[in-house]
């Protein structure tokens, strides 16, 4: 399973937006003052928001088993 990331406190936000353009499969949304990801379990791992990034505000990695918030 691959799990993306957004580290909001390093995102320049709406102004960049470069990984919304990028994403294939349209992860991160441009919503008024900030960027959101969505569906973060998704990822297809094409890494090209990693490459865009000017901040490395993004994180995606493979992680193994099941994951538990609670
Ligand atoms: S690695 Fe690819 S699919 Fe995953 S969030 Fe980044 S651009 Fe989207
Ligand atoms: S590319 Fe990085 S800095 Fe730019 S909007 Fe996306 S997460 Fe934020």
């Amino acid at each position: 399973m691959i799990i993306a990331k957004l580290n909001e406190t390093d995102c320049e936000g709406p102004e960049c937006g470069k990984c919304a353009y990028v994403c294939p499969i349209n992860m991160f949304t441009i919503r008024n003052d900030s960027v959101i990801l969505t569906n973060p379990d998704y990822c297809k791992f094409c890494k090209k928001c990693l490459e865009v990034c000017p901040n490395a505000a993004i994180t995606v990695q493979r992680v193994q088993g099941i994951i538990c918030d609670y």
